[in-house]
């Protein structure tokens, strides 16, 4: 495949010129403003997506955008997804040997990477602490991709004090804003690239050959999940949702699955789901597939039937943007930043997440009813085109730090 350095004008086309001019005329009022995202890795998970085709764009229209990935070490991670964990409302207790972990990690990256750029974002609670730990005047962010609304209480209580010391925080989704929180909160939606090898369109050929390299049968049709191995992705609810709805519809199920850095629960819960999962797998109907490769998750979200999203919380879940944009349709939880994405019955259906046979029967509507699901996929991604691409997002960007100036 081709790879290529996007730029702006590449977009023109697929939004509307309207976007690309604006971006145009406020990228000029920020030229040569340094711009610093900082996150925990540059794999795996929306936020290192985001931040792999969002920084070289920033970079493209005029601003010296830079991206650090914070060093943890296993532990730390432990840690951190505990914390990960905890925010997004598992009851956790944590013990003063991690809180004091979490800080030395953020106090030694502080020692070693220079923050002073006109703009600092810090994404997520992983590095949430080098505030404190870095002496500034310049505007710091907090972009947290997590569902925050029902956090234990000494997690929240341990990282509130970091948060207020940011200017401004920002959130995915109304509903996560903090009332009582004593800094400006704002809204913004994540995106995806629809011209990145994840998004992009694909010729047959290019499919077949995907499809028949990773050994991926296509003589009965088969749904998917794309989403790292986590319980708030309900992997065995994906697989208890299969078999039912292979007991009206003879189907395969694909599970794509990839390993995050700052996420040591995969491993583990990937051997769980072996086990459970064995019969299925043994006879072929269901596949574990690693997804490393953007192409092949093109693929599959490409050629699946119906694509699924289980999770029992979810931040945002680009994995329902990048279906919508496919037109491919999704059957996803009522939770989190999903219901901004599906509105149910129009672009794509919602779900309660322990209504495991809901979720089937919509599955397997849209496995019976072909009109259907090519209606609902057509109006998905029309509404990813206007809500949910990186254009909007840059824009968005853009006047967020014409806004902190
Ligand atoms: N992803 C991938 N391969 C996989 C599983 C996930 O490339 O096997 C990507 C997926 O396409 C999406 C991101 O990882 O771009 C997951 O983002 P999402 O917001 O859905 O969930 P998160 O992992 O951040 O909780």
């Amino acid at each position: 495949m081709q790879a290529k350095i996007k730029q702006l004008a590449d977009y023109r086309g697929i939004v509307s010129d309207a976007i690309i001019d604006e971006i145009g005329v406020k990228a000029r009022e920020l030229k040569g403003a340094t711009v610093v995202h900082v996150n925990a890795t540059n794999f795996g998970g929306g936020v290192a997506e985001i931040l792999d085709n969002l920084v070289p764009l920033m970079n493209d229209i005029g601003l010296r955008a830079d991206w650090r990935v914070l060093h943890g070490v296993p532990d730390f991670f432990e840690v951190t997804k505990k914390f990960h964990n905890a925010l997004q409302g598992q009851d956790l207790v944590f013990d003063d040997q991690e809180l004091q972990l979490f800080k030395f990690i953020n106090e030694k990256f502080a020692r070693f990477a220079f923050l002073d750029h006109d703009f600092v974002i810090i994404h997520d609670p992983q590095p949430a602490a080098l505030v404190q730990y870095v002496a500034h005047t310049n505007p710091w962010v907090w972009r947290c991709h997590i569902d925050i609304t029902h956090p234990s209480a000494q997690a929240w209580s341990f990282m509130e004090p970091f948060i207020l010391d940011y200017q401004r925080m920002i959130v995915s989704a109304e509903e996560y804003k903090k009332p009582d929180l004593r800094i400006p909160q704002q809204i913004m939606a994540p995106s995806i690239d629809p011209i990145s090898p994840k998004n992009m369109d694909l010729s047959e050929e290019v499919i077949a050959h995907y499809l028949d390299q990773y050994r991926i049968p296509t003589d009965k049709p088969f749904i998917t999940q794309v989403s790292r191995f986590d319980p708030w992705k309900d992997p065995e609810g994906v697989l208890k949702v299969f078999e039912l709805v292979k007991q009206q519809v003879d189907c395969r199920l694909v599970y794509c699955y990839n390993m995050s850095a700052d996420d040591p629960e995969g491993v583990k819960i990937y051997e769980r789901m072996l086990a459970t999962a064995k019969p299925y797998l043994d006879s072929g109907d269901v596949l574990f597939i690693r997804g490393d490769d953007p192409v092949l998750v093109n693929v599959l979200q490409r050629t699946s039937s119906v694509i699924l999203q289980k999770s029992t919380r979810e931040g945002f879940g680009l994995t329902v943007t990048e279906a919508m944009w496919k037109g491919t349709p999704v059957v996803a939880s009522n939770v989190g930043g999903i219901p901004t994405q599906i509105q149910d019955g129009v672009t794509g259906f919602l779900v309660e997440p322990l209504d495991l046979d809901g979720c089937a029967e919509k599955v397997v509507a849209l496995l019976e009813d072909t009109d259907l699901a090519a209606r609902i996929g057509q109006q998905a991604r029309e509404y990813a085109r206007e809500h949910f691409l990186i254009t909007r997002h840059l824009l968005d960007y853009l006047n967020l730090l014409l806004s902190l100036k």
